[in-house]
């Protein structure tokens, strides 16, 4: 059940032994957040424990004082910050910094862990960028996230990222049609106002549908998006997603997370509709055109 986690196989283990190397801010992107933390954890033991000999098949002694401290979420030197609502608060942040101010009383690194790192806010998203723009020496943040397109380029650019996500790509195939529809719009950039009907009875008929519609998008263009040199083309709906700008695909996942997101508080169907296709036109399609 933890294969797809195998800690063995991952990159950063080579990072920390063989290279001696941790960098001080690293994301994970996985496929959920809530499994991955496990594994997570045993990164964090292998860099905290002092006991073990450092090798591929002993990565952490789960024997001392300090393994078992983290796994029992005692260890006064590793924070984990997350979220049950829609975002992770500034002041969750602000608390972080401060419990960081003060220098560790056990002489070892500190890590802090931000699961879900996505629902990070705008304020927030800021405290953190200027919390990983001056790095201290002994601190490390590590990001876990199921989509890593969902946050700022700059904090992205200051993370080693890596990705362990399993390379499954897990769509609905009873709205395949209707997925691959939209993608083709996205792809040819027609107007969507203009086929407003057919898009209306054909592919997003209700909100429901239109939730349903938009994850398997956001799914195949995450997907695309991590899988860029190794997509199987016979697919058709991934010869019309090559037609789109790599830059226009980031830019949908972040358009479609947050469209999700209104459908599900409740809108006005119809408007919901109006305002989606009118995003669509404005942020994408008109990204290009003005210059
Ligand atoms: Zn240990």
């Amino acid at each position: 059940m933890e294969e797809k986690y195998n800690i063995n196989s991952l990159k950063v283990i080579n990072d920390i032994i063989v290279k001696d190397k941790i960098p001080h801010a690293m994301l994970f992107e996985v496929d959920d957040c809530n499994e991955a933390i496990k594994c997570i954890k045993d990164i964090v033991k292998l860099i905290m424990c002092k006991e073990k000999d450092k090798n591929l098949h002993n990565l952490n002694c789960g024997k001392c004082n300090i393994c078992n401290l983290i796994d029992t979420d005692n260890y006064p030197d590793l924070m984990i910050i997350s979220t049950d609502s829609a975002w992770i608060k500034k002041q969750q942040l602000l608390d972080l910094q401060d419990e960081f101010n003060n220098k560790s009383l056990l002489d070892n690194k500190r890590v802090y862990i931000i699961q879900q790192a996505d629902r990070l806010n705008p304020a927030s998203e800021n405290s953190l960028l200027k919390f990983l723009e001056e790095p201290e020496d002994d601190i490390i943040a590590m990001l876990i996230t199921e989509n890593r397109y969902l946050l700022l380029d700059t904090i992205l650019s200051r993370c080693q990222i890596y990705n362990l996500k399993s390379n499954s790509l897990n769509i609905d195939n009873d709205i395949k049609d209707k997925v691959e529809n939209l993608i083709e719009y996205f792809s040819k950039k027609k107007n969507l106002f203009v086929f407003y009907k057919d898009i209306f009875d054909n592919v997003l008929p209700d909100k429901n549908m239109a939730l349903r519609v938009l994850s398997d998008v956001e799914k195949y263009f995450v997907y695309y998006l991590s899988n860029i040199n190794d997509i199987d083309y016979s697919d058709s709906i991934f010869k019309a997603i090559k037609n789109i700008d790599v830059e226009d695909m980031v830019l949908y996942v972040k358009i479609i997370e947050k469209e999700k997101q209104k459908l599900e508080y409740n809108v006005n169907y119809k408007i919901w509709v109006d305002s989606f296709f009118a995003k669509v036109i404005g942020d994408v399609y008109g990204r290009n055109s003005s210059c």
